[in-house]
């Protein structure tokens, strides 16, 4: 499949020149490669029909020719509009909507708004569509508060879109006067209808308005959010946090399948659209609460509460070490990690597992076809202490005879300075206990100095640690 946007620097779809059973098989791979060593990577979850999956499109408009208006990307890395009649991401009637809205503008002679003379009137175009309500919300983002003749418009634009199929629900003017490249401004105005959308997901309705945060790929979110809500295993007697909630989706999705639900998000306009949501879906057993994460989550610890499941889908720069310390303190049975990141998830899973979990699986869903974006669900369960235990001693005495395994390396270390007032190295205890015939740890036998000569353990020394090990048994 080509575009010719491609050729003309769009920058969107970065794999389109790759079939696409290649694209998934490489992102399961590069999934694989990252957390593969954790447990095991189940097939990528792709698309069937992987085109026009995109809900949202952001149109900007340009002057085009013969003085009219035109509207499309901008090109990467770049601030020239590429004109868009059609994009083999975005919703189809998405596609055409747009194409409504820039035959409205045009008859009512509308400019387009100059970034750097700052004149003109209309900025951007936001279009959403609900896949499975069908309900279409335009966004008409303008650089100053009046729109002439916005009556107008809207009643241009409505039979526009009905000449080419579409029935749009609601009509919205957003007021962006700043210099920016932020779409959106403050100020908003509904032209028409009731200022937001329906859509349904995961047998939940969900209120979106121009700026509320919402899954772009319909099909695949449902496909994510089953995935997440299956690994939980839910009985209907858990306590559930949702961290990194957004709208509160996983949380209210998970909600008819748990004794409670408490979403953390740290954008506050979100949080007002979940709680909204909880309400809108007669959801009682949902709270939700505008907090930074691993902020909240250490709180919640210091006061003793506890959870049985926790989801966590944070941003693409992954959790933090504080936050992931609290979530074991918390001692769910499940860690569900929504992971937009294969390589934060790699290095966040490192934390996780030293903590006592243990990654079930995993399974990749490809989010977003021809880009280079993975979305990945992993279910970690916690092991109990005697598992937890073997696996320290395997993570940690992987290589060692039963000798070895009778004082640390600290323990030897201590001891040498107590006794003797001396300070030993690993590198001096490791050669030490190669002579006394005891095998060491690899990494601790290599010379890391230039010269390995210097690094040769002084006799003195070597008689020290020689008493250490006798105390310890070891020789
Ligand atoms: N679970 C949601 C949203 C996931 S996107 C969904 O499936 O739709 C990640 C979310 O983390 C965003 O909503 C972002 O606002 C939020 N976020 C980012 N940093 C955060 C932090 N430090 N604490 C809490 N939430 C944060």
């Amino acid at each position: 499949m080509d575009c010719k946007l491609r050729a003309k620097n769009c920058g969107g779809c970065p794999l389109l020149g790759l079939d696409y059973a290649a694209q998934l098989k490489q992102k399961e791979e590069k999934v694989r490669a990252l957390v593969g060593k954790y447990g095991p990577v189940h097939p990528i979850r792709g698309m069937e029909q992987p085109y026009h999956y995109r809900n949202k499109v952001i149109s900007t408009f340009a002057p085009g020719f013969g003085g009219k208006l035109t509207s499309g990307i901008y090109a990467a890395n770049s601030h020239k509009v590429l004109p868009v009649e059609s994009c083999l991401l975005q919703d189809e009637v998405l596609d055409k909507t747009m194409q409504a809205v820039r035959a409205a503008a045009n008859a009512c002679r509308y400019q387009p708004y100059d970034e750097d003379k700052g004149t003109g009137l209309v900025r951007h175009c936001l279009l959403r569509r609900g896949v499975a309500t069908g309900q279409v919300m335009v966004v008409l983002v303008t650089a100053q508060p009046v729109l002439p003749g916005a009556k107008n418009f809207v009643k241009a634009l409505l039979a526009e879109t009905a000449q080419r199929g579409v029935t749009v629900t609601t009509v919205v003017q957003n007021v962006n006067s700043r210099k920016t490249s932020v779409v959106l401004g403050e100020a908003e105005k509904v032209l028409y209808g009731k200022g937001f959308i329906l859509d349904t997901l995961c047998g939940k309705s969900y209120a979106i308005s121009p700026r509320s945060f919402y899954q772009i790929n319909h099909t695949q979110t449902e496909v994510l959010y089953g995935l997440a809500v299956e690994a939980a295993k839910l009985t209907g007697k858990e306590v559930v946090l949702d961290a990194y909630c957004g709208i509160g989706t996983i949380g209210l999705t998970a909600a008819d399948h748990a004794k409670q639900v408490v979403g953390v998000e740290l954008n506050r306009d979100a949080v007002q659209d979940a709680i909204g949501n909880a309400r809108h879906n007669g959801v009682k057993n949902a709270r939700f609460f505008a907090a930074d994460a691993t902020r909240w989550i250490s709180e919640a610890t210091a006061a003793g509460e506890k959870a049985d499941v926790i989801f966590m889908d944070p941003p693409r720069e992954g959790s933090t070490p504080e936050f992931l310390t609290s979530v074991a303190r918390m001692e769910p049975k499940w860690v569900v990690y929504v992971s937009c990141n294969p390589v934060t998830l790699a290095r966040d899973l490192a934390t996780l597992t030293k903590l006592g979990y243990k990654a079930e699986g995993f399974t990749p869903v490809d989010m977003f076809p021809h880009t280079e974006h993975i979305e990945t669900v992993c279910a970690l369960s916690k092991l109990d202490i005697y598992q937890k235990i073997t696996v320290d001693l395997k993570m940690d005495e992987l290589d060692v005879t039963a000798a070895e395994t009778k004082a640390t390396y600290e323990e030897i270390r201590e001891y040498v300075k107590e006794h003797t007032g001396l300070n030993v190295s690993d590198l001096y205890i490791a050669q030490v206990k190669r002579k006394c015939g005891i095998k060491e740890r690899q990494n601790y036998n290599k010379p890391k100095a230039e010269n390995p000569k210097q690094l040769k353990c002084p006799t003195e020394k070597e008689k020290a640690i020689r008493e250490a090990l006798k105390h310890f048994k070891m020789i």
